[in-house]
């Protein structure tokens, strides 16, 4: 049994790697190992022996999400959510959470409207439990709104949310810049409550939290056997991807209880989404800024723009500054990709770049990395000449 020294002057006994016969394995801990020197503990449990070591980058709404995926639909896999921040300092905690697609012009819209309607139906379920308060998920009725008749009258999610109809003249004669209207419910999924509720049942399944941030995917090799990137923006460097980019957002959380009801100008800049806690008020859309530090002018112009449209907002309580940056490409990356180094393969699924949209669509895409990662696995158990993950 070969003793390989680490970094941190010892010498770690792994599983034995998928595909290896009958001894056991020292593996080496060099390159870039070192950060997992003191988890390799979780390792050593009982576990079976074909045991699949899974660590999932970003904790943010997708990595959270894909991490409970995995652990429904991947038999005999551990798994560790690996982050630099965790809930409630990821982007995913600042948005607002609403379901309403913004299509990504790079996906077919049939691709888009069956993630959404998976998204949907997963947490209508959730609303419609006991859980729905502990997971911050709610049904939402309102208005969207616009100063000239839309392109599309009907977009493509209209017979995915509830009751989509148009609005009539009489709801309309309460926004007087506003000639046509869509009326719908849907649902909200709060970042603060939902993350840590996802959290919880990955720890559940025997999954751990580690923090830490990566700085190259490879330093996940050996300690793991499949990598799944969830790193939003930190794909840009993960990933060498020059295709995403920040679209920062700033928000408003305000009390104001006595508001029930959604409104979204059909642009989206200016929004009131009533939540079960608070009210939020929107936005902006700033393409390639990276500055998370509120502006109060910025502030000022949102909360004018949201009074206009719902005056009773000027009695808000309790206002508090948001900025997140929007993981945004021209279409979300669900990919397998296999990195290679000196003879040695690490299969990653990225799943990434979900822009405006992510709280819409974020279980049918991590349903569908589930399922890459369940093929990586596959192929990890049954080795080929051609695929020797
Ligand atoms: C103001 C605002 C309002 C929004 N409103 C809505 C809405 O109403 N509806 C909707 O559908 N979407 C909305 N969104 C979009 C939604 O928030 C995002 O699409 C979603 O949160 C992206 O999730 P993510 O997990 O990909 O990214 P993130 O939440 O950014 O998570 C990325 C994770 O990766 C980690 N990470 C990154 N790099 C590294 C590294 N090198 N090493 C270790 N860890 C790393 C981070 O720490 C973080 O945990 C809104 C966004 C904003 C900003």
């Amino acid at each position: 049994m070969p003793l390989i020294n680490s970094p941190m002057g010892g010498s770690f006994a792994f599983p034995q790697p998928l595909g290896a016969l009958d001894l056991p394995l020292i593996v080496k801990t060099s390159v870039g190992a070192r950060g997992f020197c003191g988890f390799q503990g979780c390792f050593f449990r009982d576990r079976p022996m074909d045991t699949v070591r899974i660590a999932v980058v970003g904790a943010g709404l997708m990595g959270l999400s894909t991490a409970v995926c995995i652990s429904k639909l991947v038999p005999r896999c551990s798994i560790t959510v690996i982050s630099d921040k965790f809930t409630p300092d990821t982007t995913s905690d600042v948005a607002a959470g609403i379901l309403i697609p913004h299509a990504y012009p790079d996906t077919p819209i049939p691709k888009q409207k069956q993630w959404f309607r998976e998204t949907f139906d997963h947490l209508f379920a959730i609303a419609n439990s006991a859980q729905a308060g502990d997971a911050g998920v709610c049904l939402v009725s309102g208005w969207q709104i616009f100063r000239s008749i839309p392109a599309e009258e009907v977009p493509f999610w209209a017979d995915v949310v509830l009751g989509f109809r148009k609005m009539t003249k009489a709801e309309l004669k309460k926004f007087p810049q506003h000639v046509f209207g869509q009326a719908f419910t849907t649902l909200k999924c709060e970042g603060p409550a939902y993350l840590p509720w996802l959290e919880k049942r990955i720890k559940r399944s025997g999954g751990l939290m580690l923090t830490q941030r990566i700085e190259d995917l490879w330093e996940l090799h050996p300690s793991f056997d499949i990598v799944v990137n969830c790193s939003g923006l930190g794909s840009r460097q993960l990933a060498g991807d020059s295709k995403i980019f920040p679209v920062r957002g700033q928000v408003l959380k305000v009390q104001a209880p006595w508001l029930k009801h959604f409104i979204r100008d059909g642009s989206g800049l200016t929004y009131i989404y009533p939540g079960a806690s608070d009210v939020t008020l929107g936005g902006t859309r700033q393409k390639g800024d990276w500055n998370l530090s509120p502006d109060a002018e910025t502030s000022r112009d949102i909360f004018s723009r949201c009074c206009a449209l719902e005056p009773s907002l000027h009695g808000a309580r309790n206002m508090r500054e948001k900025v997140g940056l929007r993981p945004s490409r021209p279409g979300i990356r669900l990919q397998k990709e296999l990195l290679a180094r000196e003879g040695r393969r690490l299969p990653v699924v990225h799943h990434y770049g979900h822009g405006s949209g992510g709280f819409s669509m974020h279980w049918g895409t991590a349903l569908e990395a589930a399922q890459l990662v369940s093929e990586c696995a596959q192929d990890l158990r049954t080795p080929s000449p051609k695929s020797k993950l």
